[in-house]
C-alpha cells in the first residue's frame, strides 16, 4: 500500500469512491457527499440571452467610428479626440466638466453617445478604506459588483492597485461553491460596460477618493462576475481598449489585465493568438477529473489533461507565467494527495516555472456548508507544493468582511 492509498483510505473509505466506474483508485479521494446538493445542480449556460443589451456607447466604437461618429453630428474631426481624452485620460464621465468643448456641442454629443451605462448603487469599504466594493445597477435593473484594492508600499515592493471587474451579470459556470455561480446567467456585459468599471476606479484613484491620496490604477483582474471567455468578443473589446495608448484608450499594460477562466479550452486557444500578452489566470480548484467534474462543472466538457495542457500552450507562446488558481476548501479539495498530484500534473508539462499557483482561502457565502481549510491544511499543501519545486503564494482575501473576496460577488444582494 503506498502513502497515498493510505490518505485514501484515511480521509474518505466511502461506497461512493468504491463505486465510480473506471475510477482510479490512485487518485485522491473524492468527498464524502455529492458537492450540489442532490436535485440543484444547475445546469452550464454558454450562451447568454440576447435580451437587454445596453445600447452603444463611445467606449464600444473603434476609433475611426468614433471620428464619424462627431463628423456625422456636424463637428470637426478632433472633437473625438477631446472626448477621447476626458474619458480615458482624465476619467471624466460628467459631461458638464468637458469644459474645452462648448456647453451646447457636449450635450448633443453626451446625449447621442454617451447613455448611461453603470448607476451606482452602493458601495463600501474595507480594510481602512483601501478596499472598494461597487455595486452597480445596468440599464435593464441588472446587478454586478466591482471591488478595487489599494496596496501600500512595502520594504520589498511598489504600491499598487488593483480592480477585480465583472464580465457578465450572473455566471453560467454553475460553480457549487460560489454565489454568483448559484444565481445563473442572466446575460453579457458589453465592453462599454465593463470598461465603465474601469474609468471609475481609475478616477476614484485619480481624484484621492481611495486610501492612500491620489494614485493611479495599475491592475484589472476580470475575477469578478462571470466567466469572462464565455463572452469573449465584449471582453477582448474591452481588453484593446484597456491597453490601448491614450487618448484613444486607457493606457494600461497588457501586464497588468489578468483574463481568467475555468477552462473554455478553445478561447484559451484564441486568446493565445490575439498577440495581447495579458496574463491568463486558469481557475483549477481541483487536480482530477473526478472531483472536478464537481467542483467546477465545466470539466464534464474539457478535462484537467485538456485545460492544463491549453494554459501550457498560452504560457509557451506568450511567454506569460500562467497563475493557477485554487481556492482551497475544508476536506474536500485540500489534502495532501491533492497538493501533490497538482504538482505532477504542473510539472509534467515542463520544468521552466510557466505555472504559479495562487492558493486562496474559501471565502464563506450565506448558507453555504464549506468552510475554508484548516491552517495546519493549508500550511502542508503549501509545504508539498514547495518541496516540488512549484511558485505557490496563499492570497491576501481583501475584502472579505465586505463579501468582495473571490466567489462571494452577489452574495449579499440577494
Ligand atoms: S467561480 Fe467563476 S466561473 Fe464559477 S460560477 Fe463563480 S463566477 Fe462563474
Amino acid at each position: 500500500m503506498t502513502d497515498l492509498d493510505r490518505d485514501v483510505d484515511a480521509v474518505v473509505p466511502d461506497e461512493r469512491n468504491r463505486a465510480r466506474p473506471g475510477r482510479n483508485h490512485a487518485a485522491p479521494p473524492l468527498p464524502a457527499e455529492p458537492l450540489a446538493e442532490p436535485g440543484k445542480a444547475l445546469p452550464l449556460v454558454f450562451t447568454a440571452p440576447k435580451r437587454n443589451k445596453p445600447a452603444r456607447h463611445w467606449i464600444d466604437l473603434t476609433a475611426d467610428e468614433r471620428t464619424q461618429a462627431v463628423v456625422d453630428r456636424g463637428h470637426k474631426p478632433f472633437r473625438a479626440k477631446q472626448l477621447n481624452h476626458q474619458l480615458f485620460e482624465k476619467h471624466n464621465t460628467d459631461p458638464a466638466a468637458w469644459t474645452e468643448i462648448p456647453a451646447a456641442a457636449r450635450d448633443q454629443l453626451a446625449a447621442d453617445l454617451f447613455p448611461s451605462l453603470l448607476t451606482e448603487v452602493s458601495t463600501q469599504t474595507a480594510d481602512q478604506g483601501a478596499t472598494v466594493k461597487t455595486l452597480w445597477r445596468l440599464h435593464d435593473g441588472s446587478l454586478v459588483e466591482s471591488v478595487l484594492m489599494r496596496y501600500a508600499a512595502t520594504d520589498t515592493s511598489s504600491g499598487r492597485s488593483t480592480l477585480c471587474v465583472s464580465s457578465q451579470a450572473g455566471c453560467g459556470m454553475a460553480c457549487p461553491f460560489c454565489a454568483t455561480g448559484q444565481g445563473g446567467l442572466q446575460r453579457n456585459m458589453s465592453s462599454g460596460e465593463i470598461v465603465a468599471q474601469v474609468i471609475d476606479a481609475a478616477g476614484r484613484l485619480g481624484r484621492g477618493e481611495v486610501t492612500g491620496g491620489p494614485g493611479r490604477l495599475n491592475n484589472a483582474v476580470f475575477m469578478g462576475m462571470g466567466e469572462p471567455l464565455a463572452n469573449y468578443k465584449a471582453v477582448m473589446g474591452a481588453v484593446r481598449t484597456m491597453t490601448t495608448p491614450g487618448p484613444d484608450g486607457l493606457g494600461m499594460s497588457a501586464r497588468g489585465v489578468t483574463v481568467s477562466t475555468v477552462g473554455l479550452v478553445p478561447r484559451i486557444h484564441q486568446l493565445g493568438d490575439e498577440g495581447i500578452p495579458v496574463t491568463l489566470a486558469l481557475s483549477l480548484h481541483a487536480p482530477d477529473d473526478e472531483l472536478r467534474d464537481e467542483l467546477v462543472p465545466i470539466n464534464t466538457r474539457w478535462k484537467v489533461d485538456e485545460v492544463v495542457d491549453a494554459a501550457w500552450d498560452y504560457a509557451r507562446r506568450t511567454k506569460r507565467r500562467v497563475s493557477i488558481e485554487y481556492i482551497l476548501i475544508k476536506d474536500i479539495n485540500d489534502q495532501a494527495s491533492r497538493a501533490d498530484l497538482l504538482a505532477q500534473v504542473l510539472k509534467k508539462r515542463g520544468d521552466w516555472s510557466w505555472a504559479h499557483v495562487n492558493l486562496i482561502p474559501l471565502n464563506p457565502t450565506p448558507g453555504s456548508k464549506w468552510t475554508a481549510s484548516r491552517k495546519s491544511d493549508e500550511r502542508e499543501f503549501v509545504r508539498r507544493l514547495e518541496a516540488r519545486g512549484v511558485p505557490v503564494t496563499v492570497r491576501d482575501t481583501r475584502g472579505r468582511e465586505i463579501d468582495g473576496a473571490c466567489g462571494q460577488l452577489a452574495a449579499s444582494q440577494r
